[in-house]
């Protein structure tokens, strides 16, 4: 070590000089080490692990973002990626959302970008949706918030060119993106790619679903030869190992298994309801449960009559659904995170990748369009090892869906009861003690209000004689107010409902395993046709036609059927039952302008 050398053993002044400097650095750097491993112990205390995140040999910026971020060890998608990619190799890994995936991509880049000063971007990362990309742009910048100068910029559809291409213009590190609006920047010129040395594909899986698989190929042809290759995807069909085997060098192979693992910490349950009582159904559910809670509808309509309900019933509600800005949906979900609204109501499209950690309950209200759909929608709760709750809305035509679910999922859901009047009371007279024994508890908080309360008491007992006991009563009734407590609706729909229904769920079910092939079908039964009139000589793909029928209507990419483009005219199988509103938006939409 520089320190212990003696220091005559050098040559020249200078030489001493410049010894001394680095030997301080050291010692500053020592010094930097323990005061970060500290920080880092003292936030692992009680883990069972050995050095957390240092191991991995980060930067001082880095750890202390963790540090930041409350990250006390590394998940198992990181402790197996982050060596590997420190080392610049390919990876080829296996892993949903909600592992730490994208930790494990973006902190050895980071670390490796640490002294980047060129204007041009390094890396670029493509996921299919732009609330992918916004929220991976988030992670970069949230584990590069203690790096000097560090810059990510997210660039994708439905939003304005002309800040991306400002972003662009000034010194970046890391571009995140939608393959469309890449394509469109680097054919453009916007976006210079001639440095970037690594290329990840996030949920490469969902991006070939969506038809993206020619655009990421032209985006790959366009890029330097020369380049570290991160492919991630949450299932392995041949297509994804094809493309691997195409473009990844040697890659390391990582597959984190824990998908059943993290909907284990989701309980799943279904209600039967008929259609006319869901918002009421809906209402008794919130009554038990109300603070972070996602309802997904199928239609942007039903998101904002539900969420005008459920305000007028006293709860705090947004909106999230495709017709609403980009900047006002981050809004929204930052104003969910930080609990100043308790629920959202919103259409699938609109909350993919949505990750928000308090969330602990998922209402199904309509039945989602296919397994896939249903399991992005439960993992929006059971975040970061959390446990949560998934309730799925039944009704007598879905109940077949149901079983084909369960099937497809290998998960038993579990049925429970509408709740009833006596529940909902049980439940607010609960709360009512809580609310009073937790302001009891609180009450020596506030010195000033103390006071005040001692004060007030011994009013009442002086000028009214009241003893302790009709002072406590009188603040309590004061709480309560003047509506009425209890809620007295009539809920013997409940009873008939739940019975009925079983009933006639058990006669069903003899007929279940004769039934089973044609259930097996159910999304193709549940589709239309519908006729575009664009098609081969119009230059039309796959891709642009589900790029513009997502953003042009609240339709999920997962539940576009098949597409055949001919030369004039192309077919397209999209769910059955559509909203008139979304119909007439279809009929509008333009592919490639
Ligand atoms: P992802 O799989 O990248 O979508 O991450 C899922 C969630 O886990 C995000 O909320 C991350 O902030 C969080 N997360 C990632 N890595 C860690 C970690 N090592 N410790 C705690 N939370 C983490």
């Amino acid at each position: 070590m520089a320190l212990k050398k003696d220091s005559n053993s050098l040559g020249s002044e200078q030489e001493k000089s410049q010894n001394k400097d680095s030997s301080l650095q050291e010692f500053k750097n020592l010094d930097y080490k323990k005061e970060i491993e500290s920080q880092l112990l003292e936030v692992s205390k009680g883990d069972d692990n050995e050095n957390g995140f240092l191991d991995f040999g980060f930067n001082k910026s880095i750890l202390k973002s963790l540090i930041n971020k409350g990250y006390k060890n590394p998940t198992p998608i990181q402790k197996a990626a982050i060596p590997e990619l420190m080392l610049g190799r390919d990876l080829l890994g296996q892993a949903q959302t909600g592992t730490g995936k994208t930790a494990a991509f973006a902190l050895p880049l980071i670390e490796k970008l640490s002294d980047n000063k060129e204007l041009n971007a390094k890396v670029l990362v493509m996921t299919p949706t732009r609330e992918l990309a916004t929220q991976v742009a988030e992670s970069f910048k949230s584990y590069s918030s203690e790096s000097s100068n560090f810059k990510t910029v997210a660039i994708y559809g439905g939003t304005d060119y002309r800040n991306q291409i400002s972003a662009l213009k000034r010194k970046v590190d890391v571009v995140v993106g939608t393959p469309g609006r890449i394509m469109d920047h680097i054919r453009q010129g916007t976006f210079k790619i001639k440095d970037i040395n690594c290329l990840v594909l996030d949920e490469a899986d969902e991006m070939l679903n969506m038809g993206f698989l020619e655009d990421i190929e032209w985006i790959i042809d366009q890029l330097p030869e020369n380049k570290q290759m991160v492919l991630f995807s949450a299932t392995m069909p041949n297509e994804i190992r094809n493309i691997a085997k195409k473009y990844l060098n040697d890659p390391a192979e990582i597959s984190i298994k824990s998908v059943k693992k993290e909907t284990q910490l989701i309980s799943q349950k279904f209600l039967y309801v008929q259609r006319h009582h869901k918002l009421d159904a809906l209402k008794r559910i919130l009554e038990l449960n109300n603070e972070g809670v996602i309802i997904f509808v199928r239609t942007k309509l039903l998101t904002t009559s539900i969420a005008e309900a459920l305000e007028n019933s006293g709860h705090t509600v947004a909106v999230l659904n495709g017709d609403i800005p980009q900047n006002q949906r981050e809004n929204t979900v930052d104003r969910l995170k930080k609990g100043f609204i308790n629920i959202l109501v919103a259409t699938d499209v609109a909350a993919r990748g949505l990750d928000v950690e308090r969330i602990k309950l998922v209402v199904n209200y309509d039945f989602p369009f296919d397994k896939e759909t249903y399991t992005h929608r439960i993992g929006r709760t059971g975040r970061a090892g959390r446990s949560g709750e998934a309730i799925l809305f039944v009704n007598q035509r879905e109940k077949h869906f149901l079983r084909n679910l369960e099937n497809s999922t290998r998960t038993k859901i579990e049925e429970i009861n509408i709740p009833s009047n006596k529940i909902i009371n049980e439940k607010r007279m609960d709360k009512l003690i809580e609310n009073v024994n937790e302001s009891f508890l609180a009450k020596d908080e506030n010195e000033e209000n103390k006071a005040l309360i001692i004060d007030v008491v011994d009013n009442l007992k002086e000028k009214y004689s009241m003893d302790d006991s009709s002072i406590a009563m009188a603040a309590i009734n004061l709480v309560i107010g003047n509506k009425s407590f209890f809620v007295n609706d009539d809920d013997s729909w409940i009873n008939k409902q739940n019975n009925s229904d079983r009933n006639r769920s058990n006669r069903n079910s003899n007929n279940r395993m004769r039934n089973s092939n044609r259930r097996n079908n159910y999304q193709n039964d549940s589709f239309e046709t519908y006729k575009f009139n664009f098609g081969k000589f119009d230059g039309v793909r796959v891709a642009n036609i589900i790029s513009s029928i997502c953003n042009s209507t609240n339709i999920n990419g997962r539940s576009i059927g098949k597409i055949q483009i001919f030369n004039d005219y192309s077919l397209v199988d999209l769910p059955r039952d559509l909203h008139r509103e979304t119909k007439n938006k279809l009929k509008k939409i333009k592919v490639r302008n």
